[in-house]
């Protein structure tokens, strides 16, 4: 039987990376995977994903998808980058492609937003994914990042604004929960 996979982790933890790497492997396979990214995501133009170490891929639209061919089984598996930007009826075609289609979706994307509050596409994978899982990076201070801080351009941390601010991957930084609460974004200068 075909998962709903959830795989979600801070800022940097690298979720775009290991996307394009299961594609890749699934290539290797002989097996095909659909890369596929949430239109309101298109900051490398329209069908590329991008990670900060510098690998990239071509990808579709989610709203683009082939759907005939995913239900037809031309792929073996929907990757999904970028999953919290997901509108929650596009989650739902999501667990339709799993329970009804048998197949695998695996999903990619941050937990919560810049003020802890979840995403929708966050919420809903949280909800309804059979597999959960946490992909790890660390905080300034070694321990576990889990919150995603957005900078204020002022050596702190910004509380209020938009929940999406797009093309500013440079502005936010994962951070232990502490250190979030704190606004502190490296250790201190001596
Ligand atoms: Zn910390």
């Amino acid at each position: 039987m075909a998962k709903l996979y959830f795989r979600y982790g801070a800022m940097s933890s690298s979720k775009t990376a290991q996307a394009i790497m299961v594609k890749y492997n699934y290539g290797e396979r002989g097996q095909k995977a659909l890369l596929v990214k949430p239109a309101i995501d298109i900051r490398d133009g329209e069908c590329i994903v991008r990670s900060r170490c510098g690998l990239m891929d071509e990808c579709v639209l989610f709203a683009d998808m082939p759907l005939d061919d995913v239900r037809s089984h031309v792929y073996d598996c929907v990757i999904v980058d970028e999953a919290q930007f997901l509108a929650r009826d596009e989650v739902l075609l999501l667990v339709k492609m799993v329970d009804e289609w048998n197949v695998p979706v695996i999903c990619y994307g941050l937990r919560t937003d810049f003020r802890g509050e979840f995403f929708e596409g966050s919420r809903c994978l949280m909800a309804l994914a059979d597999t959960i899982e946490e992909i790890k990076t660390i905080c300034w201070c070694g321990k576990k990042a889990i919150m995603n801080a957005r900078l204020d351009g002022k050596g702190g941390v910004a509380r209020e604004g938009e929940q999406v601010v797009l093309g500013a991957d440079d502005k936010y930084i994962g951070l232990c929960r502490k250190h979030w609460s704190e606004g502190k974004i490296k250790k201190d200068d001596t």
